[in-house]
């Protein structure tokens, strides 16, 4: 039996098609598609991988605006499709979508039945596209918002092709559970629990070698129905990074290369330096498990960086190949120790390079000065609060003192801090909103965090431990019961999840919050518009004066003038300093009248101070 197979189909995993759904950001080639598709061709030198971005052909049909107003918003863009596969639920849904809608300056007047016939048309059209017959497998990268998206094209191409072998991975699938989506959703044939590149190779050997998937749940990594739910967990993943080769592009290319040319862009190019969590991996040894509200590391096992060389060898390739110069690293964190080294071999490229990547708060000054010089203009940092009490509670692993520290810096570099601030964190309480507002007034010359609530993900350490976090319940978050059948929410486990805690009594603890934070966008926003804004709290340095601007609402600027030894204080703690390291600095000076000194500057907002540590608020210009 198995010898017939092996004569009739092996020709056809010689050609497969990886394929990447909407709603990503559409002006980013997939790095997991890239990835993968330059992995399988180093390895497998006579297959063909075509690397799919149909969200691009989506994003066109439906104008790049309303694409990314909904990219952004993770329940609104499973809608989408959801109303596709499910069309007798699509009143409930459409509904669903315009009340979550009803304020979003770009989709609030969106005909939904529109939009839906728009992202249909440009899928199926999309799909038709491609030789389906000639192609074995195709194998689909399912990340944030893609899931609906994803199970509808795999449906279509199923209709096409009935005997392709159909494949599912991604961060939204990956997790112990992730068998379950093989009992509910028959077109899907397999699944890669964790990193794709090992799991799906071996799997394309093995069916050129067997013609079928009946015997790969062999495979570590690759599911199957054959395998037991038990061991599905298994991971089979890269023991180290340097066998990725620069990520291949070419198919976004090509097909951004189709757009009339008002609708052509130059694209920002995704590059990997690790993959994991090295605070997640330190944190592990100590026996907690990182962030306790992270699961995006749940499709790794631990962590990995690559060598700083061949990262700024794919920067060089990258730009070099398409002619653009903006990068964001989708690391979920940069290297602590290794990113200096990386950043300064980047300078060296001598490229106008843009770049975005997400850093610790405890990244120092220098590191971030080498980032910034090497073309690093936008950072997400994992501040997520302002109040030590409740970072300890999310297992951060940072004070709100570094917080401040990192946010100073950015705006003095210049960087663009687009970072966040969570709110209703289950367990937090009044004394953690208490010092987050008191910490607010300090921060309130920087840029703006963004408010974002949390939500509970499946496989955080807060999903793991809920008693800990005054968590009675867990279950699927109930918007699943609108875009999917009973069937589906009662057998699958969904990343994002709902818990019966006490969330009623964090929405109203962290209201005084909320407004505080209009507030400070408010007051950013108003002396950012004036004529040559500049930091809103900044000093010149006169050699052996100092002076401090403290830019206002309405009004003149307040200036304060330091001398002497006053200044030299204040220059010190430009870095945070404990009181031992200032007093042992100016022995000189009687220790009352150093406290004097600095609790007059921390009551006029231009020191902060956490715990016998002290930090000079303003910026030089
Ligand atoms: S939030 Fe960031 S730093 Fe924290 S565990 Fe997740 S990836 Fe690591």
């Amino acid at each position: 039996m198995k010898k017939n197979r092996i004569r009739q189909f092996p020709s056809r995993f010689k050609h497969i098609c990886l394929m990447s759904t909407p709603w990503p950001l559409f002006k980013r080639p997939s790095i997991q598609l890239g990835s993968l598709k330059s992995f399988l061709n180093n390895e497998l030198k006579d297959t063909r991988v075509d690397a799919a971005c149909i969200y691009l052909n989506v994003a066109h049909a439906t104008g790049y605006d309303v694409y990314q107003a909904i990219s952004k918003r993770t329940w609104p863009a499973e809608s989408v499709y959801a109303a596709l596969l499910y069309p007798e639920r699509f009143d409930a849904i459409e509904q669903f979508f315009r009340k979550k809608m009803h304020r979003n300056q770009v989709l609030a007047s969106v005909d939904f039945r529109e939009l839906v016939q728009q992202a249909k048309d440009a899928t199926d059209a999309a799909i038709k596209q491609i030789n389906w017959h000639d192609i074995g497998l195709v194998g689909f990268s399912v990340c944030l918002c893609q899931l609906t998206s994803s199970l509808y094209a795999v449906r279509q191409i199923k209709k096409i092709s009935p005997d392709i072998i159909t494949l599912f991975g991604g961060s939204t699938i990956s997790n112990p559970f992730c068998r379950s989506y093989l009992d509910v959703f028959q077109d899907i044939d397999v699944i890669v629990n964790g990193e794709g590149e090992l799991p799906l190779l071996r799997l394309l050997t093995h069916l050129e070698k067997y013609g079928s998937i009946e015997t790969a749940h062999t495979i570590d990594g690759v599911v199957t129905r054959g395998l037991s739910p038990k061991l599905a967990h298994v991971f089979f993943q890269l023991p180290h990074l340097e066998r990725l080769a620069t990520p291949d592009y070419g198919d976004y290319f090509k097909i951004l290369g189709t757009f009339p040319p008002d609708k052509q862009f130059f694209p920002t190019l995704p590059v990997e330096s690790s993959r994991g969590c090295w605070w997640q991996g330190a944190a592990i040894e100590k026996r907690t498990k990182g962030c306790a509200f992270c699961n995006l590391n749940l499709q790794w096992s631990g962590y990995r960086q690559r060598a700083s060389a061949s990262v700024v060898h794919d920067i060089n390739v990258l730009t070099e190949r398409h002619q653009t110069l903006s990068m964001a690293f989708m690391d979920n964190v940069l290297p602590a120790k290794a990113s200096e080294k990386l950043f300064s071999e980047l300078g060296r490229l001598n490229r106008d390079l843009k770049m975005f990547a997400e850093i610790r708060a405890s990244t120092s000054l220098k590191t971030l000065a080498k980032m910034h010089s090497a073309g690093m203009i936008e950072v997400q940092v994992g501040i997520e609060a302002l109040s030590t009490k409740l970072l300890n509670k999310m297992c951060k692993g940072t004070t709100a003192i570094q917080n401040m520290a990192i946010m100073k810096n950015c705006e003095a570099l210049g960087i663009q801090n687009v970072s966040n601030l969570m709110l209703h964190f289950p367990g937090s309480d009044e004394a953690d909103v208490t010092e987050t507002l008191q910490n607010l007034d300090f921060a309130m010359s920087f840029r703006p965090l963004k408010p974002v609530n949390f939500w509970l993900g499946l496989g955080s350490p807060v999903w793991q431990n809920p008693r800990q976090f005054h968590i009675k319940s867990i279950s699927n978050h109930p918007h699943y019961h609108t875009l999917f059948p009973e069937h589906v929410t009662k057998n699958v486990q969904f990343s994002i999840q709902a818990y019966r805690g006490d969330q009623l009594r964090q929405r109203k603890l962290w209201k005084p919050v909320e407004k505080k934070i209009h507030t400070w966008n408010r007051f950013y926003a108003d002396l950012q518009r004036q004529p040559s804004a500049g930091p809103i709290l900044s000093y010149q340095d006169g050699g052996r004066f100092l002076i401090i601007r403290q830019r206002r609402r309405n009004t003149d600027p307040l200036q304060h003038r330091l001398t002497g030894t006053s200044r030299e204080i204040y220059l010190y703690c430009s870095d945070i300093r404990s009181i031992r390291s200032i007093k042992l600095r100016f022995p000189e000076l009687p220790g009352d009248k150093l406290m004097l000194f600095l609790k007059m500057m921390i009551g006029k907002g231009l020191m902060f101070e956490e715990k016998g540590r002290f930090l000079s608020l303003a910026v030089r210009v």
